[in-house]
């Protein structure tokens, strides 16, 4: 998981918290003594840090005083303080802009820029297979001529990933590469063209002159979209997660030279310093897309504070999920079909659910995949594939243990309720399950609260027009 250790201290501050039996100064000022070296061992600006330490300390005085009013109970105060610390973790991470989105039906050209070595050639074939899968055509164009054997590593990875893609072994202007290249997928109408320049400056503002020149050779168009995405075509600066807060200054400088733009930090999953990157960009208003988190053409993630930080604090990504099987439908177009209906009319049986997880299990990286699942502790991925495989199966033998109806149903069947129709627990099904699969009742218990939140995330596409408008959001 990216940033695990960072993700496994803040856990185990936020579970002292759950842990003590009053929630006092001294036990609030524990938490944000932990969650503090935490985030500077991480390489957080101390400024940020201190920042954070005083919101959350204010947030916390006010929210508990209006508490205590009306009669707040030690688990209120437990809240109000997890809230406030998720709160400004959050906004840590929050650069407060939207990033533009490519449209189907648009040309549009995004050109990705950085230092040598950043990840630039990777990232560049991880988008195209990204948009690809959410059905915008898309290809690539090689501009870096100065790094030797840049095209040919292009070109390998656009093979494998069969996306088009074009490049010269001759030309050794990047401008002339791109403005051809670009030209000829544009008459072609591809709705993403990712163009993939060369990084050989070590000057940031060499850099920068390179990037105005190709972007004027690709001629950007403007639309009136309003709002400060108006540009269709989009420059992304690729950033090594590895310089930590150094991150700050050369994505302050990207800002400064062009008003536009959106970044994506790599080498997520190799570097501790990675809170401090995503931090100092963030705070530099600088939209962040999506983190590299390996070298292969999958290990790329959709960035958006919110879900992230409660991935890291072991909270799940339900949106991840979701996207993640959409992207697996996409790969089966009848199933597709299948699941569209489903989402559509907000259906989502425990079934479904085991088929997403029979999925999960042969996609492989499943400690990534698997902490986006609601439930799963950081603990508990720390040990790698080999755990998380382990705790998926034990949730698939829960479902091979249920009765046929049970699988059908939406999980309501597994519970007890009162005559006034309050739920009192969990009923003998329940137990039944967990006996047969090998399992604890609790686990069993987790799967039906996961089942719950997939059917939710599954209604609440339903109710905004279906599956394409959850999708759209989430391209
Ligand atoms: P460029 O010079 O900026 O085009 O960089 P490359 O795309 O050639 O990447 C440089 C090295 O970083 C290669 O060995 C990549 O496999 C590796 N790399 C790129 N992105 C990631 C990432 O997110 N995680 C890890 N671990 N390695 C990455």
């Amino acid at each position: 998981m990216v940033l695990a250790d960072l993700g496994a201290r803040l856990h185990g501050a936020l579970s002292q918290l759950s842990k003590a039996s009053v929630v006092d100064d001294k036990v609030i000022d524990a938490l944000l003594k932990e969650l503090c070296a935490a985030l500077l061992e991480s390489d957080v600006n101390v400024k940020l840090v201190s920042q954070l330490r005083t919101k959350v300390k204010t947030k916390v005085k006010k929210n508990l005083e209006e508490a205590e009013k009306t009669g707040g109970r030690e688990a209120n105060k437990k809240n109000v303080v997890q809230k406030a610390v998720f709160d400004e973790l959050v906004a840590l991470v929050d650069p407060g802009t939207e990033p533009y989105k490519p449209i189907k039906g648009k040309t549009n050209v995004l050109m990705a820029v950085g230092i040598q070595g950043a990840g630039k050639t990777t990232t560049c074939t991880k988008l195209a297979v990204h948009y690809q899968r959410r059905g915008l055509r898309t290809c690539l164009v090689c501009a870096d001529t100065f790094r030797a054997g840049a095209f040919d590593q292009l070109k390998q990875n656009a093979t494998k990933a069969k996306i088009p893609f074009y490049g010269s072994y001759t030309e050794t202007d990047p401008v002339a590469i791109a403005a051809l290249g670009v030209e000829k997928f544009r008459k072609e109408r591809f709705d993403v063209i990712i163009v993939d320049t060369s990084g050989r400056h070590k000057q940031e503002s060499e850099l920068f002159e390179e990037m105005v020149a190709i972007s004027a050779a690709v001629k950007p168009v403007r639309r009136p979209l309003g709002g400060r995405c108006s540009l269709q075509d989009m420059t992304i600066m690729v950033l090594d997660a590895s310089i930590g807060q150094a991150a700050e200054a050369q994505s302050r400088a990207f800002k400064d030279s062009a008003d536009f733009g959106a970044i994506i930090v790599t080498k997520l999953d190799g570097h501790a310093k990675g809170g401090g990157a995503i931090s100092a960009v963030a705070a530099t208003k600088t939209p962040i897309i999506f983190l590299g988190t390996g070298e292969h053409l999958n290990d790329l993630e959709r960035f958006a504070p919110q879900p992230f930080i409660s991935k890291l604090l072991g909270m799940g990504d339900m949106q991840g999920l979701v996207e993640h099987m959409q992207d697996m439908a996409r790969a089966n177009p009848e199933r597709q079909k299948e699941m569209a209906k489903k989402l559509e009319q907000g259906k989502f049986s425990i079934r479904d659910w085991r088929e997403q997880l029979g999925n999960i299990m042969g996609m492989g990286s499943l400690s990534k995949i698997a902490s986006m699942i609601p439930g799963m502790p950081a603990g508990m991925l720390d040990g790698g594939e080999e755990e998380a495989s382990a705790k998926l199966k034990r949730m698939i033998f829960i479902t091979d243990a249920m009765r046929q109806d049970e699988l059908d149903s939406d999980g309501l069947i597994f519970v007890s309720f009162d005559k006034s129709g309050n739920p009192t627990g969990l009923n003998r099904r329940a137990k039944r399950v967990a006996r047969g699969s090998g399992t604890s009742v609790r686990e069993v218990e987790e799967l039906l609260a996961q089942a719950r939140m997939m059917a939710g995330m599954a209604r609440q596409a339903g109710g905004q027009n279906g599956l394409m408008s959850a999708m759209q959001k989430m391209q």
